[in-house]
């Protein structure tokens, strides 16, 4: 079955999309993944408890407690109803300085209370112009990567950018990592997917990571529809 996840970034949306989003969807027939930022987790999960619609989180630190000003531990998210936690996200690679040490250690640290990984993998535009695009996907898998993680591969230029990959770049972006993986894992793909261009990511890969589309409900409801017609 495919997935999609809505990451709403630190946009300051919590119950009043989470509830917009469920009117939209119905019963779907797809996983559909909200990921909003701490703060409205539980208000998100309350409002979409008994629709299906899963609870993520953006992030989170791979102790499980302690003198860490500012984190939240794998254990509080299971705590306020998260099922997945999204890892590696490159906005945390490149703005918080998150190392493929520390992705692989918050990968550990999900799984060992039960939470389901989605370990995000990409390559810049500099790494893809020097054609290290799939070197770049393996490595970063290879790093972190553990039977049970999903993985969304995202292309660092693709990202708020308007700019998606074409579906051929990211079919080939989801052998890579299913190369490196296993072939069971689930990929998805990330980068500027929005209601119009969705269709054929949804054949090259098992789901998307939507990040600026899922922050309206229409649109979103247009891609998980999408999804649900690929099977
Ligand atoms: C993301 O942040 O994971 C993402 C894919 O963003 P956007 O859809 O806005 O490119």
């Amino acid at each position: 079955m495919k997935l999609v996840a809505g990451n709403w970034k630190m946009h300051d949306r919590g119950a009043d999309l989470a509830s917009a989003i469920r009117a939209q969807l119905g019963a779907p027939g797809v996983e559909v993944l909200l990921c909003p930022a701490f703060p409205y987790l539980r208000e998100v999960g309350e409002a979409v408890a008994g629709s299906g619609i899963a609870l993520g989180a953006q992030d989170l630190h791979w102790e499980p407690r302690g003198a860490f000003t500012g984190a939240v531990s794998a254990r509080m998210l299971l705590d306020v109803g998260c099922t997945h936690v999204i890892v590696g996200h490159s906005e945390r690679r490149l703005l918080f300085g998150d190392t493929d040490a520390a992705v692989a250690a918050k990968v550990k640290a999900a799984m060992a209370v039960g939470l389901i990984p989605i370990l995000c993998v990409g390559e810049t535009l500099e790494e893809r112009d020097a054609g290290f695009a799939q070197r770049r996907i393996r490595s970063q898998v290879a790093a972190a990567y553990q039977p049970g993680c999903v993985v969304a591969y995202e292309p660092v230029w693709a990202i708020g950018t308007g700019r998606a990959a074409s579906p051929e770049h990211a079919r080939e972006a989801a052998r890579t990592v299913r190369d490196a993986a296993g072939a069971d894992v689930r990929v998805l793909y990330g980068g500027s997917v929005n209601a119009a261009n969705c269709a054929p990511f949804f054949e090259a890969a098992d789901g998307a990571l939507v990040g600026g589309a899922s922050l309206d409900a229409a649109a979103f409801a247009a891609i998980v529809a999408a999804a649900e017609v690929a099977g």
